[in-house]
Parts: structure tokens; sequence; C-alpha cells
């Protein structure tokens, strides 16, 4: 069961700024990492791979399928997972009902951030919806 994901700081700053220069639309990235060989219950993320998102929507995104293909080989070659899937919302940083439902077909960590109230939320889905402790690292 996965209970935290740690990033550090610069990675929260690049994901923050690839959030407000991709407005109004929602912008997205995967996160590459492992688990933390200490504490089986942590993530820890070590690259962070920006992703187009092909719906150029204010509400939804769509990984454009060749940087998807991309993504997982260059974390292939990293000998690294894709751990996690980052999107902004120009809204509260809650999933959304279309969230939920691909949250359950890809049950790795999603952290939203809102371009609205500056907050990031993870959250993973386990069985049922929840909420997973983000940890920022220096
Ligand atoms: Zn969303």
């Amino acid at each position: 069961m996965v209970s935290s994901i740690r990033l550090n700081g610069d990675k929260v700053e690049s994901l923050t700024s690839l959030a407000k220069d991709s407005l109004p639309w929602e912008s997205c990235a995967l996160l590459l990492g492992e688990t933390s060989t200490e504490n089986l219950d942590e993530i820890i993320v070590s690259d962070v791979i920006t992703v187009k998102n092909s719906d150029s929507s204010p509400v939804t995104f769509s990984i454009d399928p060749d940087d998807l293909i991309n993504a997982y080989q260059v974390s292939e070659a990293r000998n690294l997972q894709v751990v996690g899937i980052f999107h902004s919302h120009p809204a509260e940083p809650f999933p959304s009902s279309t969230d939920k439902k691909y949250m359950k077909i890809n049950p790795v960590v999603w952290l939203i951030y809102s371009t609205v109230t500056n907050e990031s939320r993870a959250y993973i889905f386990e069985d049922k919806l929840k909420e997973v402790e983000l940890r920022v690292t220096v």
C-alpha cells in the first residue's frame, strides 16, 4: 500500500511552472522513480518527463501517445518505473470524475496541482480512492 510520495522542491517547482505556462489548458507529466527500499509504503520520484496534453483542454487531459512511449523508453533506459502521473487543474486539486475512472485503470500515484489555489495533492486508487502524503524534500 502506498502512503506517501517523495520528490524534491526543484521538481515541484518545474511542475508548477509547467502548469502555469500551459494555462488555460491542463498540463501533464509522468513521474519516474521507484519504491523506497527503506519504506515500502513510499514512492520516490527521481525524474519528471513533461508530456503533451493532446486534448488541449481546460478540464481534461490525454497524454500524447508518442510522448507516452518515449517516457516508457526513457524510464526503462534509466532503470526506473513510471510511478506517477501529474496533471494540473485550473480548479481545486481534487480528482474529477474522469480522473477517478482513469485512476482505477492506472493505479499509480496521481499528483494534481491547482493553478487556482497553488496547492498540490496526491492520490492513488488501491481498492478505493485515497489520498497520499506528499513529501517535498530539499
Ligand atoms: Zn483532473
